[in-house]
């Protein structure tokens, strides 16, 4: 590619389908935003606890071409996520609503190679191996993933731990018992 050539900037479609289908190896850079609910994300459906109209990801992805100095210029895509969802919270085991907004940059490469040759120090960075006809929306849907937290929890101070009944010298305990005042005061003794 020379450098006074002019590069088409394709728009991508807001269409989830088509974000599975991207070209990365053609001289054009891409730009585009759109939204994903989260049942355009299979994976990070199976771990929401339930799902909320306008849960989902506004996404923004853009991409260039950057000089590199004894090579080919490197290809770079931006990828901005913002939004939210519905896990488990680990404290009161009741839903919580989980908001993200991540920002991160792909140097695009086209082998294994090349990725494996891309210096690891660089965390600003990573190597994204493309192709033709690149899935996208998987890599969204892994970006998503990883900027999950370990262990999702309301705010301090916002639930109260989960006390099971199970477990305990009671586990018979019948679930029709569970709003019966006695067996809170029951259990505030023990503890
Ligand atoms: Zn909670």
């Amino acid at each position: 590619m020379k450098h006074n050539q002019v590069l088409l900037q394709v728009e991508l479609s807001i269409e989830p389908n088509a974000l599975k289908k991207v070209d990365f190896c053609a001289p054009q850079s891409y730009q585009g935003t759109g939204f994903l609910s989260i049942s355009d994300l299979p994976r990070v459906a199976e771990e929401a606890s339930t799902i909320i109209p306008g849960d989902g990801f506004d996404w923004s992805v853009k991409t260039h071409f950057e000089d590199s100095p004894g090579s080919e210029p490197h290809q770079i895509l931006d990828l901005g996520l913002k939004g939210r969802l519905h896990l488990v919270c680990q404290r009161c085991l009741q839903g919580c609503a989980i908001d993200l907004d991540e920002k991160c940059r792909f140097v695009l490469v086209l082998a294994d190679v090349e990725a494996d040759a891309y210096p690891i120090e660089d965390e600003k960075q990573e190597p994204l191996v493309v192709n033709q006809h690149f899935n996208l929306l998987e890599t969204i849907e892994d970006e998503v993933l990883l900027s999950l937290p370990l262990i999702p929890k309301h705010p301090d101070g916002f639930c109260e731990p989960h006390t099971s009944t199970f477990g305990d010298e009671e586990g018979e305990v019948a679930a029709n018992e569970h709003e019966n005042p006695f067996n809170i005061l029951k259990n505030m003794k023990k503890n």
